[in-house]
């Protein structure tokens, strides 16, 4: 993958979450306070503007321009998360221009940990990360081919966001609901399935 590729996934994740703020919203009315899809629309906005009026010559120009503006216009818990995840993707992939597949995947891996050093969530806790690990291993597991790791990464977390339903929170601001967070799909993981349906899109 070449830096015209990472910020049309960026671009396509934007596309994305303007055209789904309003539902993001109200799965964050439901279990939250009603601002993730505007949070994830303003952020991702930003982003685009910021990689279009500096555009980056090494990935990890391209994570640290990235996970900056996420983290100074998002807000909320998903701000500095999603932000931790980008910088630490640029970190690990490093001062390059291209990324193969393995170089993808390690970078995708170390945006995780990043986000799981930082929110300490693990999988179940009905947060974002039940989403993004699988997609991660997803990825991970057939990433010598970067058009059928990253459909499948989507699948992985397309179906790990919507497996959330159930689920009780113990992390973030649904984990005051209790048991009445269950019955509902975690915003954060339904983003998260937007920026992996968005790389499909923009790899494929
Ligand atoms: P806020 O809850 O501050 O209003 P958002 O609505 O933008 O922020 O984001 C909420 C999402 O953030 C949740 O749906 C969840 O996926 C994610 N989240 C919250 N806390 C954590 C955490 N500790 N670790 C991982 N993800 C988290
Ligand atoms: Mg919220
Ligand atoms: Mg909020």
């Amino acid at each position: 993958m070449d830096l015209d590729a990472l910020i049309r996934w960026l671009e396509l994740f934007r596309d994305r979450v303007v055209a789904d703020e309003e539902r993001l919203t109200a799965l964050d009315s439901a279990i939250g306070d009603a601002d993730h899809g505007a949070n994830m629309a303003r952020g991702a906005t930003a982003v685009t503007e910021r990689l279009a009026a500096a555009p980056p010559a090494t990935a990890e120009a391209f994570g640290t321009t990235t996970g900056m503006a996420l983290v100074s216009t998002v807000g909320g818990a998903s701000g500095p998360l999603y932000g931790t995840f980008f910088l630490r993707f640029g970190a690990a992939a490093g001062q390059v221009a291209t990324l193969d597949g393995a170089a993808f995947a390690s970078a995708l891996r170390a945006g995780l940990d990043g986000v799981v050093a930082r929110g300490r969530a693990e999988r179940g806790d009905k947060t974002m990360v039940d989403a993004l690990a699988p997609a991660v291993a997803a990825f991970e597991a057939a990433s010598d081919d970067v058009p059928a790791a990253s459909a499948a990464a989507a699948a992985a977390a397309r179906e790990a966001s919507a497996a959330t339903a159930p689920l009780i929170a113990r992390k973030g601001r649904a984990s005051y609901l209790g048991e009445r967070s269950a019955g509902h799909v975690d915003p954060g993981s339904e983003s998260t399935a937007l920026l992996f349906a968005a790389l499909e899109e923009a790899v494929g």
